[in-house]
């Protein structure tokens, strides 16, 4: 048993990444002559895709973001699409795109992932910004990832969030010296979030789905990146006492209840900080998704970001 932990609020965290980018945003419009503009292209009518795209619209316009909203029918072509994403690759206006996933059957979603033009890839999913990852280089970082080092960020600082936390108060902890391990290791969470530790100097180790003895190898671990989508699958005896838990899982029980990767009680009562699910990386994803556009938008008018 460890003192009680640090709950990384990702619904207050996001508030206060809202507030950054509407400071930013009142600054840098006028002198560019417009907002940053972010794309949403939804196909078809799931209701989770639709209750996220809603969320990120609402979320735009907190920040000061036009946005441009995009709903095609679930049999549009592939043609059709295509025309779509070339128009928003050649409008001025548009800094961000973003594809909800997943697509209706039979379009393919990295294929259409990879038309976005990559300097208005505003998840940071194209394969040239993830290579420039992997290289250390300026591009769009992958949305889930950016929110977990910025919850590892407040977890490592000694900042209580408030009304008026901005990012700017949050500093950028040191993790060299610090292991982490980052169970799973997709292309959308997993391998990038183990670059941005990397890059950011932690020692890591990538777990997955055939990782011998993952319970010991998660227990040497300062901090615990979970990104599997098995229910409570990290238990609280895997966790090292104050160690850093990051659950990115969102997952649905049988029972109706969405829980994280980890079983948060028993990892609550030995974690130094803990994300909560919901209520943890989840509005995270959605604010890096803004904060990418606005960075994505000072690139293309020549401001350093
Ligand atoms: P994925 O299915 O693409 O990848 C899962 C990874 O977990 C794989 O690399 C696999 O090797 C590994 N894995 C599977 N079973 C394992 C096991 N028993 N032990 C160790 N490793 C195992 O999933 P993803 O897209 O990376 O998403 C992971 C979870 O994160 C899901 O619950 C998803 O809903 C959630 N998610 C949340 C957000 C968010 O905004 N919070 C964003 C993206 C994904």
């Amino acid at each position: 048993m460890t003192d009680a932990p640090k709950i990384l609020d990702g619904k207050k965290l996001s508030q206060a990444v809202a507030r950054t980018l509407n400071k930013k945003i009142n600054t840098l419009a006028p002198t560019v002559g417009r907002p940053p503009g972010l794309a949403v292209i939804l196909v078809g009518e799931n209701p989770a895709s639709k209750t996220y795209v809603a969320a990120k619209h609402r979320f735009a316009k907190e920040c000061g973001v036009r946005t441009f909203d995009i709903k095609l029918p679930d049999n549009v072509s592939e043609r059709e699409l295509t025309q779509v994403i070339n128009d928003l690759n050649t409008n001025i206006e548009v800094d961000g795109i973003l594809l909800q996933l997943p697509l209706p059957k039979p379009l393919d979603g990295a294929h259409f992932t990879r038309m976005i033009a990559p300097e208005k890839d505003a998840d940071g999913l194209h394969p040239l910004n993830q290579g420039l990852l992997m290289q250390g280089l300026p591009a769009p970082r992958s949305c889930t990832p950016l929110g977990v080092m910025t919850m590892l960020d407040l977890a490592l600082s000694n900042i209580s969030l408030n009304d008026t936390t901005t990012l700017e108060d949050i500093p950028l902890a040191s993790l060299a010296g610090k292991s982490a391990i980052v169970i799973g290791r997709s292309q959308l969470v997993g391998k990038p979030v183990g670059f941005l530790l990397l890059e950011r100097n932690a020692t890591v180790t990538f777990a997955h789905s055939k990782t011998h003895d993952l319970p010991a190898v998660c227990r040497a671990a300062d901090i615990v990146v979970a990104a599997v989508g098995v229910p409570r699958l990290v238990k609280g005896e895997w966790i090292k006492p104050g160690a850093i838990v990051l659950d990115v899982g969102i997952n649905r029980t049988d029972d109706g209840k969405l829980v994280g990767d980890v079983d948060y009680d028993a990892a609550a009562s030995l974690a130094s900080a803990i994300t909560p699910v919901p209520g943890g990386v989840g509005p995270m994803t959605v604010a890096m998704l803004m904060s990418n556009t606005v960075e994505n938008f000072e690139r293309r008018n020549g401001i350093q970001v």
